[in-house]
């Protein structure tokens, strides 16, 4: 056994974490898999998996840590957390892909947000993990990539190993030891909901205008074909906002602008429907705030 990682599953546990055990040295549950299941003791009425079996019972702990130096497993959703894991980038020679830290940042940027203060571990790989406490109401399970490249989360389903836990590639430690904030509205938006469907290949409608018009209405569909996870709509309404104008000076008919917009926010995985009221209400705002051409 091992008193310090004892100590670190009961300090887990009174902070409402649900814990189990992860064989000693290694991220991998060391309960057995539903496939191995004898069906008796906590299985007794049908296999209970890690996230049913951890626990933030004193006694349940010690009885387990006491038989081997488990690492400690945290599982994230009946503890009530969601983690944000920024990962590193898998080969670490010769590559100058941005780590999760630093993706994290540029959507946190980009969104207009700073990086959320929170209680935050260093992974024995060299990454990070911020807990934060999940949403009221909102299930959020588990997603990989979805905020930016680099960056999962876990919440019900998942599991994070927690400080004080080693392996081969190093420990698990606090960086930031203070009480989880609340998971930031922005990112449970971004989470909540259906899997953005995959881009639609996208065939350019014919479009017909001024030069400068229809410059300008490809431009902003490939913006809004390029944009960011979660950001589909917010660009839509901005680029169609902004082409808005020469349908008001006459340059470009209002339906070959639609039709266009239309189709690009469709292939960035929009619904038609929510395509075609932001198209519509971003173009009435810019044709009635259209000031004259050579006041513009
Ligand atoms: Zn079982």
């Amino acid at each position: 056994m091992s008193e310090h990682l004892m100590r670190t599953a009961l300090e887990a546990a009174a902070c409402g974490w649900h814990v189990f055990p992860l064989r000693p040295g290694t991220k991998r549950p060391a309960l057995h898999g539903e496939a191995a299941c004898p069906g008796t003791g906590p299985c007794g009425s049908g296999h209970r998996k890690w996230e049913q079996r951890a626990t933030t019972d004193p006694d349940r702990i010690r009885a387990t840590w006491e038989r081997a130096p488990y690492n400690v497993g945290i599982a994230t959703g009946p503890s009530g957390l969601v983690v944000v894991d920024l990962d590193m980038p898998k080969d670490k020679s010769g590559s100058d892909a941005p780590c999760g830290a630093t993706t994290f940042a540029a959507l946190c940027e980009r969104t207009g947000h700073t990086v959320p203060d929170t209680y935050r571990t260093r992974t024995a790989s060299g990454g990070e993990h911020l807990y934060f406490t999940a949403p009221d109401g909102i299930r959020l399970t588990n997603s990989a990539g979805r905020l930016a490249p680099l960056v999962d989360t876990r919440g019900w389903g998942g599991y994070v190993v927690g400080a004080g836990s080693t392996t081969p590639a190093g420990s698990y430690t606090v960086t930031d030891d203070m009480t989880p904030a609340e998971l930031p509205a922005w990112i449970v938006r971004l989470l909540e909901g259906p899997a953005p469907r995959p881009v639609a290949p996208f065939a350019w409608p014919t479009i017909s205008g001024s030069r400068t018009a229809t410059a300008a209405l490809e431009r902003e569909c490939r913006t809004v074909m390029a944009a960011p996870e979660g950001e589909g709509n917010i660009t839509l309404n901005r680029s169609a906002f902004k082409v808005g104008r020469f349908v008001a000076w006459g340059d470009i008919a209002r339906h070959v602008v639609e039709e266009a917009f239309q189709g690009a926010g469709e292939a960035r995985g929009l619904t038609a429907a929510e395509c075609r009221a932001t198209i519509r209400s971003a173009l009435d705002s810019s044709i009635r705030k259209a000031r004259p051409r050579d006041a513009a």
